[in-house]
């Protein structure tokens, strides 16, 4: 069940955690115990919505795992803005992503590669701000987006949230294992990246599990809230 160990030379990913939104999310929906159950009463707790960049030590590729929560979140269909962030989980977005790559030096057009967790609103962000990235995404959650808003006006995904001649749908049924991990794809080919099938949160789920160190140094990031 071990992860392989390092190759010669090994690969690795310098990860950085990039402001992506803060969430209010009621805490009676996460934990068992509680003292007020009701969500909408219960006790409360602000946590960061994260979007996190891996770059590649050796080919200088630069990816993202989620976008988190859009700036302008009003603009989420309005199924989502009115039956859950107005309703359960209030949202404030001071800095996206886009911000944190400036700072960092960055800008959106040097992001080879996107791949989201899934398709909820606190994950997805604005694809649109990343118009030379290519998306990847578990073929499973394409369906969402058939026909999304605004054709089926209470649709809680938009139609048009992934540019298909840039997206990459993934079909994790033949990949193969990784440790403890059942299906996995060596991204780079290289053992430094690794997408990971994670089913179980919503359809179409997948994690990542990357070397951060040429020597034994692992991280997991996974988008399992909401
Ligand atoms: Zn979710």
């Amino acid at each position: 069940m071990a992860l392989p160990p390092p190759a010669k030379d090994q690969a690795y990913c310098k990860v950085s955690a990039m402001e992506a939104g803060l969430i209010e999310i009621p805490l009676a929906i996460f934990l068992t115990e509680v003292d007020n159950p009701d969500p909408l009463t219960g006790e409360k707790d602000l946590v960061p919505s994260l979007s996190f960049l891996l770059h590649h030590s050796q080919n200088s590729k630069k990816f993202i795992f989620d976008l988190g929560i859009r700036k302008d979140f009003e603009k989420y269909p309005p199924s989502v803005v009115e039956n859950w962030i107005k309703v359960f989980f209030p949202c404030q977005v001071p800095e996206d992503p886009v911000d944190s790559l400036v700072k960092g030096g960055y800008g959106p057009d040097d992001i080879d590669y996107i791949c989201l967790s899934h398709l909820h609103f606190d994950h997805v962000g604005d694809p649109s701000l990343f118009p030379k990235s290519t998306f990847l995404v578990r073929a499973e959650g394409k369906p969402f987006l058939i026909p999304g808003y605004p054709a089926d006006p209470n649709a809680g995904y938009v139609s048009d949230l992934l540019l298909l001649d840039r997206t990459q749908f993934l079909d994790t049924s033949k990949w193969p294992p990784l440790g403890p991990f059942p299906y996995t794809l060596d991204f780079y080919g290289d053992g430094s990246l690794y997408i990971i099938d994670a089913a179980g949160h919503v359809a179409g789920h997948v994690n990542l599990v990357t070397r951060t160190s040429p020597d034994r140094g692992w991280i997991l990031l996974g988008g399992v809230s909401s």
